[in-house]
């Protein structure tokens, strides 16, 4: 069996909660920070026994730990990370300082994921978010001068009576900032959020499909690449950690609510912290049997660009994807959802919208 090749690590914390927030999250206390990483590092050492080509810390908001909290956090990964190997963690902009920065510098932390969100102050309060404009631009320019140069910024749309004007202003923010990785995702209104209890609702499909188009419009004038439903690209900046998701590849993780996919078995963790710093662990765990890793190994690699190889899927699955379904690609393929390149199957940029479509009639009985 194959070595899982990245290790995901979750850390739940967040110095305040923001409206749309459907993460496993907590309110920062600094009385179960140290309880936390302990008890973090024991799950690590049990599962992580090789080194790993990409290592993300996502929250939650990792960076919003204390100075010496995150160098004992960095500490467990000293020798985890294989050579050449992508370490991503995700900050919020008003939390990175020029300390913090060396400490991840040091770490071999070498792509930050940064939350944009919106560049707009109506946007951004009504979001709950904590940060201005201004904290994004000095913390890009921090990252950038201390040797980061990896950077992901990412924006939501579709949020409540957000003009197209809005819109444009995220989207110059964005491109102003000149990093090479960008994320846009339309806003989600989970059952727990703020925005849920206030009673906001998602923007309709209509408004959200010509945010999306002019998204894609604008981003690709600019020169990144559209390589999944939501992620854009400069050359040779795909996040490689985030890849190995969309390639329904196995990977380790770790941490509170943290979800991985190990040995055919895909399992999540409780999100409950006392159960946690128990050491139970793991609450769920699933044997994926074929026609689920049928739909796993479509509902992420159709959200490629890419799409997937012919030959992947036979060596996969032991069998032809186009003998097995010739009427549904026949009939995707005349309405201009998906099409036949150099032996893959690929999605048009309509098609990676209507997925959603597309595995139904996949999966018919699902
Ligand atoms: S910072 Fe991120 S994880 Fe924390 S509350 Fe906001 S959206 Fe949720």
């Amino acid at each position: 069996m194959m070595s899982a090749k990245s290790l995901y690590i979750h850390i739940p914390f967040c110095k305040s909660i923001c409206s749309y927030c459907d993460f496993c999250k907590l309110l920062y206390a600094k009385t179960f920070v140290k309880p936390y990483l302990e008890e973090l590092h024991k799950e690590i050492v049990q599962k992580a026994d090789h080194l790993f080509e990409t290592i993300y810390i996502g929250g939650g908001t990792p960076t919003c730990l204390a100075e010496e909290e995150l160098s004992l956090l960095l500490s467990f990964f000293s020798n985890l990370l294989a050579p050449n190997g992508e370490f991503t963690i995700e900050a919020n902009p008003e939390t990175i300082t020029e300390a913090k920065l060396d400490t991840l510098v040091k770490a071999g932390v070498n792509r930050l994921s940064i939350g944009l969100e919106s560049s707009c102050d109506r946007l951004l309060h009504l979001m709950g978010r904590s940060h201005t404009f201004s904290d994004v631009e000095n913390a890009v320019k921090l990252a950038k001068s201390e040797g980061i140069h990896n950077i992901s910024v990412d924006i939501i749309y579709g949020l409540p009576n957000q003009s197209m004007e809005e819109l444009d202003a995220d989207i110059d923010a964005c491109l102003c900032l000149d990093v090479p990785h960008l994320s846009a995702y339309s806003l989600t209104i989970g059952q727990g959020t703020k925005f849920f209890q206030k009673g906001y609702q998602e923007a309709d499909d209509e408004i959200q499909a010509k945010m999306y188009e002019r998204i894609l419009l604008r981003f690709r004038e600019a020169g990144y690449e559209r390589y999944e439903v939501s992620n854009f690209a400069k050359p040779g900046f795909k996040s490689r950690h985030n890849l190995t998701y969309w390639h329904d590849e196995e990977y380790v993780a770790c941490g509170l609510g943290a979800s991985g996919y190990e040995g055919n078995i895909r399992y999540r963790n409780t999100k409950n912290l006392s159960e946690y710093l128990k050491g139970n662990h793991v609450e769920e765990k699933e044997e994926v049997g074929k026609q689920d890793d049928l739909s796993y190994f479509f509902l992420t690699n159709l959200r490629l660009s890419d799409g997937f190889a012919l030959q992947s899927f036979r060596d996969r699955f032991g069998y032809s994807f186009l003998d097995a379904y010739p009427k549904e690609f026949a009939d995707y393929n005349e309405k201009g959802l998906l099409f036949e390149v150099d032996e893959r199957i690929k999605p048009t940029d309509a098609g990676g919208l209507l997925l959603d479509r597309i595995l139904l009639s996949l999966f018919p009985d699902e």
